[in-house]
């Protein structure tokens, strides 16, 4: 079977893969602190791994391929924890812009910007924005893995309704993947009760806060309800989505123009 990692394939391969119009996922996620108990990779192995495994489901109708992930993402909010490496919004937008500007070069059109990590939810959103604007020809969708799979991942938690920062659904997850690099060994002393209204205000306005304000460890949530097969079964039901998001058609539509007569002809990005 061909590869659906961009890295391990052939110049030659990459051109007909374009040729084929082949959405390419590009993975974005951080390199952060994750509490007491697991690894700072773990929003970029675990984005890594949805990718995977959604671009082998989808590429019997779409073919698909997917770029190394952007290790680095917006992180500042963990930053007082340690162990984390953060971009500012515009150096994220600039990588993003030269890496989806050499796909365009080479033929590539629709780009699955498939994000790991809380902190680049807005962002990742901008970016397709901006770039789709960028380049007139490109589809540039935005997704966040849990988001897009919120509806079949809440049913399989106990603690929580979706991921949360280092707890059930993170520590599950890496407990599948990289048992290794788990500390399990006292995983109850870490849960916290955090308030996860702490970046609103008012009716629901937005302030920035570093996640001190909320976590003495850096974990939300409760590690110790985690289990591997918990982690399998989450892995699926997320690259199940990604998966139907990547091979339904809707998702790369061209915007429709529903202006009436006598509107006017004027040019607007499809
Ligand atoms: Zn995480």
């Amino acid at each position: 079977m061909t590869s659906i990692e961009w890295a391990n394939l052939k110049a030659h391969e990459l051109r007909a893969l374009a040729a084929n119009n082949a959405v390419v996922i590009v993975p974005v996620a951080a390199m952060e602190q994750h509490g007491p108990h697991l690894p700072v990779q773990v929003d970029s192995r675990l984005v890594t791994e949805v990718s995977h495994r959604a671009a082998h489901k989808a590429q019997g109708d779409r073919p698909t391929v997917v770029l190394p992930v952007i290790w680095t993402g917006l992180s500042e909010h963990h930053m007082p924890f340690g162990g984390t490496i953060t971009f500012d919004y515009q150096t994220l937008f600039s990588v993003f812009r030269c890496i989806v500007d050499s796909v365009r070069r080479h033929g590539f059109t629709d780009v699955l910007i498939l994000n790991g990590h809380g902190g680049n939810i807005d962002a990742s959103k901008l970016i397709a924005q901006d770039l789709t604007l960028d380049f007139s020809e490109m589809t540039v969708v935005a997704a966040t893995y849990w988001l897009e799979a919120a509806s079949r991942l809440g049913p399989l938690l106990e603690d929580q309704s979706n991921v949360l920062h280092a707890g059930e659904a993170e520590t599950s997850m890496m407990l599948r993947l990289e048992p290794d690099l788990v500390d399990d060994s006292d995983l109850a002393s870490h849960r916290t009760d955090a308030d996860l209204s702490f970046l609103t205000t008012g009716e629901g306005s937005f302030r920035w806060r570093n996640l001190t304000a909320v976590t003495a460890n850096g974990v939300l949530g409760d590690p110790s309800t985690a289990t591997a097969a918990k982690g399998e079964q989450l892995l699926e039901a997320s690259s199940d989505a990604i998966s139907e998001l990547i091979t339904n058609p809707f998702t790369w539509a061209l915007t429709p123009d529903l202006r009436g007569e006598g509107t006017g002809d004027v040019p607007f990005r499809r």
